[in-house]
């Protein structure tokens, strides 16, 4: 697989100064932010792919050697520019001196750093699909629901160590969990905070993992969710339940978890945002004498009248027959189409009837204004 050119990922010329690589590359990141594009594996490879090219183009060394060698001289040199591909925990970290602390408004996966100090484990987000059937979504319901994920590890009590074992303050950063460096520079010091990478940024320090969790603090289980969908959810809706995913490492904070609502077909109903609408057939002598029907609805049966004279393929409106609006108190309709059902034989008898009544019948249409419309809507329909 070939890559990109950095610079035509990050949408820069050749010559973009620091801060146009920088802005292109916030642009991208914000975009291509997997909380933004959940379970969209191609906005995860352009997310990925573009924090690459801004992580090699940002470091002068690497990007000279790329200007002058393309990709082959920046691959294979470790680190996170390494070409190998960075994974979230890479880029997430990155983050921190590209965005500063303004970049919490996400509350995705990966690690956050909380304020400035030390870095607190977030749980992966969780995505699970629900079917729900029309019945269903017309009220609020809950639902149980057994997932997969990972969990506190009982044994350690999710801190990752092992029993009797304590966890150390890291020497190194002295439990902040960052490293701060003073530069000189013509413009004067500047500080540099960086994570500490012998704590990875937590502060403290493992002697002996847990076993059960290898030091991880979690452990993979499944657990029975109960979760609540709210009425007149429709297809491909995503319901975010706060902390209700992944445990974080280390007694991080949990993630979250995605509902998906996909929506069952229904063998009566066509949905039309939260109308309903379902089709049913009368007779011709019902059509012509009027009759009262009974059709289905979400909520048991409703009979109503048809006055004489009915022309098929008559649409009528049933008020507040439909789904609850997600987000409001209003009730969609119920629209049923009625046509005249004409049968495809018919019995001895019934011809008798028909022929007796097609000598009876006065039938003599002519085009008036009416139908003439009618004609008009019909060519639009097909234009
Ligand atoms: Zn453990
Ligand atoms: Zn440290």
């Amino acid at each position: 697989m070939s890559k990109r050119d950095y610079y035509e990922v990050l949408g820069v010329s050749k010559d973009a100064t620091e801060d146009e690589l920088k802005k292109a590359y916030r642009k991208l990141a914000i975009k291509y932010h997997p909380d933004k594009n959940p379970g969209d594996a191609s906005a995860e490879e352009k997310f990925k792919e573009a924090a690459e090219a801004y992580d090699v183009l940002r470091d002068k060394d690497k990007r000279a050697r790329y200007d002058q060698f393309g990709h082959a001289g920046v691959d294979g040199q470790g680190g996170f520019g390494g070409g190998a591909g960075m994974n979230m925990d890479d880029i997430f970290s990155m983050f921190g001196d590209i965005f500063g602390g303004g970049f919490g408004g996400f509350g995705g996966f990966g690690q956050r750093s909380s304020g400035r100090g030390k870095r607190v484990n977030k749980g992966g987000n969780l995505r699970i699909r629900v079917k729900l059937t029309l019945e269903e979504i017309e009220q609020e319901i809950e639902k149980k629901i057994k997932v997969k994920k990972y969990v506190a590890c009982k044994t350690c009590g999710g801190s990752g160590a092992k029993a009797g074992s304590e966890k150390t303050t890291c020497s190194h950063c002295g439990g902040s969990g960052v490293i701060i460096q003073v530069q000189r520079t013509i413009l004067g010091n500047m500080q540099t905070q960086t994570t500490c990478p012998h704590c990875n940024g937590e502060g403290s320090i493992i002697k002996d993992k847990c076993p059960d969790c290898r030091g991880e603090g979690i452990v993979q289980s499944e657990e029975i969710v109960e979760i609540k969908i709210p009425a007149g959810v429709s297809d491909g809706m995503q319901l975010a339940m706060r902390g209700l995913g992944n445990a974080g490492a280390r007694n991080g904070i949990n993630g979250d978890l995605i509902v998906v609502v996909e929506e069952v077909d229904h063998e009566v109903f066509e949905r039309d945002g939260n109308n309903l609408c379902m089709q049913t057939y009368i007779t011709f002598s019902e059509a012509v004498q009027g009759t009262t029907i009974e059709v289905p609805t979400l909520s048991g049966k409703v009979k109503f009248k048809i006055e004489q004279g009915m022309p098929s393929g008559k649409v009528f409106r049933l008020k507040g027959k439909g789904l609850p609006d997600v987000n409001g108190y209003s009730k969609g309709d119920l629209l049923v189409r009625v046509d005249v059902w004409v049968p495809k034989s018919y019995t001895k008898e019934e011809k008798k009837i028909l022929d007796e009544l097609s000598k009876l019948e006065s039938f003599n249409p002519k085009p008036n204004a009416k139908e003439k419309s009618f004609f008009e809507k019909m060519k639009n329909m097909f234009s």
